[in-house]
């Protein structure tokens, strides 16, 4: 089993919901999965559009579970998710449904055509860092401890739901 943590962020409603239930309903994908186990989830937040900013406001969260998944197979899934919520991807950086990245892999770096581990922006989105220490305040990134950066930056524009 590894440990692992989950992006979730969406900034349109579509026939199969609002954002705020496309996140709720990856969330209880988790739960019901038999591959999940001790399955934890930060609060809602609410975030101004990265990069794309005339667009709606995302609501973003972490999940962090255990599962027994391969990492390309925890990615598959990630992406069925995505798929069921209905998301079309309009443009880069752009509005969706829902988003679900791999943020972390327990402590393994990965590098292939398909998955960047840890998430390559990671360590740049407030939307990420604030609710990852959220579920572990002592939680570190390649050895640098995700709270650091915090007190380093300006997490302006980040609001709890
Ligand atoms: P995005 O626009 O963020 O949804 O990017 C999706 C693409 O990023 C997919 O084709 C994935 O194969 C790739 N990707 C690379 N690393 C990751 C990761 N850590 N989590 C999710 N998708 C990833």
């Amino acid at each position: 089993m590894k440990t692992v943590y989950i992006g979730l962020g969406g900034n349109i409603a579509n026939e199969h919901g609002t954002p705020k239930a496309h996140l709720q309903n990856a969330v209880s994908a988790f739960q019901e999965s038999a591959h999940f186990k001790n399955v934890a989830v930060s609060s809602f937040y609410s975030s101004k559009a990265y990069g794309v900013t005339d667009q709606p406001d995302f609501i973003n969260a972490v999940l962090k579970a255990d599962t027994d998944l391969a990492p390309i197979e925890l990615l598959d899934f990630c992406q069925s998710l995505e798929n069921h919520a209905g998301r079309v991807r309009l443009r880069h950086w752009g509005e969706r449904c829902l988003d679900v990245d791999v943020l972390l892999y327990g402590d393994k770096n990965i590098e292939n055509e398909r998955l960047t581990v840890p998430h390559k922006e990671l360590t740049l989105r407030n939307f990420v860092v604030i609710p990852m220490l959220e579920l572990d305040h002592d939680l570190a990134v390649n050895g640098q401890p995700l709270k650091e950066l915090v007190a380093a930056s300006d997490w302006g524009g980040l609001e709890l739901l």
